[in-house]
């Protein structure tokens, strides 16, 4: 039936996708000494979704039920989520490797910003993989400039950090008035000395208790570039111990 075929047809052009985005990935050369670490964090991290969406595919095709409407909308819904967060990993990955930051055009226009961070918050929820609280507190009706595929890249980012870096509880805060965005987190925190660096590219926190926690240091280098180009700025503060704050403040008159 027609979600058989369109579930095969997303595989089909998911496998592609993959396959020329590690070819790709394979020949960067920039950077030697990192690119051998770099590439097998990024092949691990594009391989967890693509076997999640793939398993579910599998078992939709193979068990399949007519009748069971749920069970279907369900296996789709996961094939769905794993595809958004892959287009959104490899929009990441061609914007950062290919150095074209200063050059990059952005599509800026009125974003509605709440949807944007409950879609965002809704996905990170699923993909943890334990219990996180997102807090969520925002404004109805207010609109930013900005490009919203990036914008959502962003906020994923941080979420994401969040709760990698052991945090259960993340609060969202924008405050119209402020023109900020606040995002919170209650997890292990970063020492003073390793703040200053943490948007640098490449750069990852590597003491003791942050050990399994997988990466390649890009995320908050990509943060910080576009919040730039956005004529935007971010700062963070952090607490050892007690949790890490992200402010992004945003430009004036962006209220609809
Ligand atoms: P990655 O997470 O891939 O290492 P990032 O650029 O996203 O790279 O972050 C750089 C470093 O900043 C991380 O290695 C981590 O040590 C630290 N960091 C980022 N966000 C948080 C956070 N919310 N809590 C604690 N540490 C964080």
């Amino acid at each position: 039936s027609g979600i058989i075929a369109t579930s095969a047809m997303i595989l089909i052009l998911m496998g592609f996708l993959i396959w020329y985005l590690l070819h790709w990935v394979g020949r960067l050369r920039t950077i030697e000494q990192m690119k051998d670490d770099f590439t097998h964090n990024m092949t691990h991290e594009l391989k967890t979704p693509v076997a999640v969406a793939y398993s579910a595919a599998d078992s939709m095709l193979r068990y399949y039920d007519q009748s069971d409407e749920a069970r279907n909308k369900q296996f789709l819904k996961i094939i769905m989520q794993r595809l958004s967060f892959l287009s959104g990993m490899i929009e990441n990955i061609l914007s950062m490797s290919m150095e074209r930051f200063k050059t990059m055009k952005l599509n800026i226009e009125p974003v509605a910003i709440k949807p944007v961070v409950e879609d965002v918050s809704g996905m990170m929820g699923l993909k943890a993989d334990k219990p996180v609280d997102i807090n969520i507190d925002i404004p109805d009706n207010l609109s930013v400039r900005a490009d919203s595929l990036h914008l959502g890249n962003i906020l994923s980012n941080l979420i994401d950090n969040a709760i990698k870096y052991s945090g259960d509880s993340v609060n969202i805060n924008i405050k119209a008035d402020d023109r900020s965005i606040t995002i919170a987190d209650n997890g292990i925190g970063i020492e003073k000395g390793n703040l200053p660096y943490i948007f640098d590219k490449f750069y990852r926190v590597t003491s003791g208790d942050r050990y399994e926690a997988g990466g390649y240091g890009l995320g908050l280098f990509y943060v910080k570039q576009i919040v730039e180009l956005l004529g935007w700025s971010i700062d963070v503060t952090s607490k050892p111990g007690q949790g890490t704050r992200f402010t992004i403040k945003f430009k004036s008159d962006e209220k609809r």
